[in-house]
């Protein structure tokens, strides 16, 4: 009698998975011999429904938190059109194998790198810039010749769901996947053996894909957070640093992974500063006056989960004896929280430990340099660290003993979008760096290929059996080459 094989929940939710992973494994070996023109191809075919669908997409990121539609243009499309043009514009110079010169005991030989897709990889984003976040790394990826299943986050729907529209109206369904789905979903597909791995999300989650990927050794990607120290000494312009920190930290509602954390500021300017950041805060998202539930240049905290994580938070700081400073209207009842400015928080609140990733700005102060030192250096390496600050002297004392992945002066936020430069935390705040050339370089092989000549050749010389003139030529090669 034959027995019946029983298929249990789990393995239902992972038999579909197992699929899309096996027909993009063997579409992945054809793309392999593709020519960068139908790379390009594909990418342009992308740029197109970007440009063609920019009112679908401002519609659904609106829908799932109320980011002001501008906003939406300027953090979501405008960031994957930067990193779609400059992609086009260079890859063929980035793809291209790169001759290498032969040092001296490698006279004869000839050597180049070339760059090889990596295989299937896995992008799986978080929610807060949930259409830049998948459609980003997927650029660098697709640049680099892969496949690509990706998992966007289930706390924005309606853009998961876009995103998986988007997949299906430009993308072979063995190129590109998006599959909507939970911790589960994406743990099923973490259990999968990708050949890279790129992750955006919390510190916590990152541990959760770093020992998954090394069940199958799959490399990583992983853009993680952390609180990111924003320093402003006397010596700084105190009204353009209040209006760019205004910005960098209040914009997606301080759902962004490189917002200042917590301000460090000098303590003698202390009291202007404060005065310049409320005036600021409420110029940008307040129209000049406090920030309410009417204002439209302000996002939502994405739900309620949120609102009260911040909000034990704030609670907790203010039980501890610290001074809170709201810039408008806290309601409970519809997650509504305005800019809070936080004032003498003392030391052991849990605001100071955890990443705030919400509309609370911790300002705290520094009399001297090593003090600064002391609050940095005491936390894990944050993903950014901004320096306020017209004193040279001061901003390479912090440049040299701090760490952290990237870093603005007189500025904060701005690194994210530059093409050129590597975007990426250190450590807890993330591995391997992102966006453009380096984004290309995360989804490649970096191949050495070495070709030796015909007939004697120098490592002959280095051959067995150890003579008394190989023993000279040995010392040679250890003195001199
Ligand atoms: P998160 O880590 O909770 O979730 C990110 C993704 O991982 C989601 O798709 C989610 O479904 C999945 N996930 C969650 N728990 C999982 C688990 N146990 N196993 C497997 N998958 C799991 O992060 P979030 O709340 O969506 O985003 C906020 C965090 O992301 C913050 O820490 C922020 O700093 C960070 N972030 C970093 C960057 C960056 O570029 N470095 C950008 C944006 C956000």
């Amino acid at each position: 009698m034959s027995k019946m094989i029983e298929i249990t929940a789990e393995m239902a939710t992972i038999l579909p998975l197992t699929q899309v992973f096996e027909k993009q494994k063997a579409r992945s070996l054809s793309l392999r011999k593709e020519s960068l023109k139908e790379r390009i191809a594909r990418l342009r075919k992308l740029e197109t429904w970007v440009q063609t669908n920019r009112e679908r997409i401002k519609k659904a990121v609106h829908a799932d938190f109320h980011k002001p539609l501008l906003e939406v243009d300027t953090s979501e499309i405008y960031p994957v059109f930067t990193e779609l043009r400059h992609t086009l514009k260079h890859l063929d110079e980035w793809a291209r194998p790169k001759k290498i010169d032969a040092t001296l005991p490698y006279i004869g030989t000839r050597s180049e790198i070339r760059y090889e897709p990596k295989g299937v990889c896995l992008i799986v984003a978080p929610w807060n810039f949930p259409f830049n976040l998948c459609v980003g790394p997927l650029v660098s990826c697709l640049a680099a010749g892969n496949t690509a299943i990706v998992k966007p986050s289930e706390l924005t729907p309606n853009t998961s769901r876009l995103l998986k529209e988007m997949a299906l109206e430009v993308f072979d369904a063995d190129v590109v996947t998006v599959i909507e789905g939970g911790v589960d979903i994406s743990q099923s597909l973490l259990a999968l053996p990708f050949d890279h791995i790129f992750f955006t999300g919390s510190p916590a989650v990152g541990k959760v894909v770093m020992k998954a990927a090394s069940e199958h050794l799959a490399s990583v990607t992983l853009e993680l957070g952390g609180k990111s120290p924003t320093i402003v000494d006397a010596s700084a312009n105190l009204k353009d640093a209040a209006k760019r920190i205004a910005f960098g930290k209040f914009f997606n509602n301080g759902q962004t992974c490189i917002a200042p954390d917590y301000v460090l500021i000098e303590e003698s300017v202390k009291q202007k500063f404060v005065e310049h950041l409320k005036n600021e805060i409420q110029l940008l998202f307040g129209e000049g006056k406090s920030v309410d539930e009417s204002s439209v240049h302000y996002a939502r905290i994405i739900n309620s989960k949120h609102f009260l994580r911040i909000n034990d938070l704030l609670k907790d700081a203010v039980e501890r004896g610290a001074k809170p400073e709201p810039l408008g209207s806290i309601n409970a009842r519809t997650n509504f929280m305005a800019p809070v400015i936080l004032l003498d928080v003392p030391t052991g609140a849990k605001i100071l430990d955890e990443e705030i990733f919400g509309p609370v700005l911790p300002v705290l102060t520094f009399k001297n340099k090593e003090e600064v030192l002391q609050q940095v250096n005491s936390r894990p390496k944050p993903l950014a660290l901004y320096i306020f600050s017209n004193h040279r002297s001061f901003r390479e004392y912090i440049l040299q003993n701090t760490s952290a992945g990237g870093v603005c002066i007189n500025e904060c936020v701005l690194q994210f979008t530059h093409p050129n430069l590597p975007f990426g935390g250190v450590n807890n705040s993330g591995i391997c760096k992102s966006h453009g050339y380096y984004g290309f370089q995360a989804f490649s092989n970096e191949k050495p290929i070495l070709r030796q000549k015909s007939g004697w050749a120098g490592p002959y010389l280095l051959h067995p059996p150890y003579t008394e003139k190989m023993k000279k030529i040995v010392d040679l090669l250890l003195k001199w080459f």
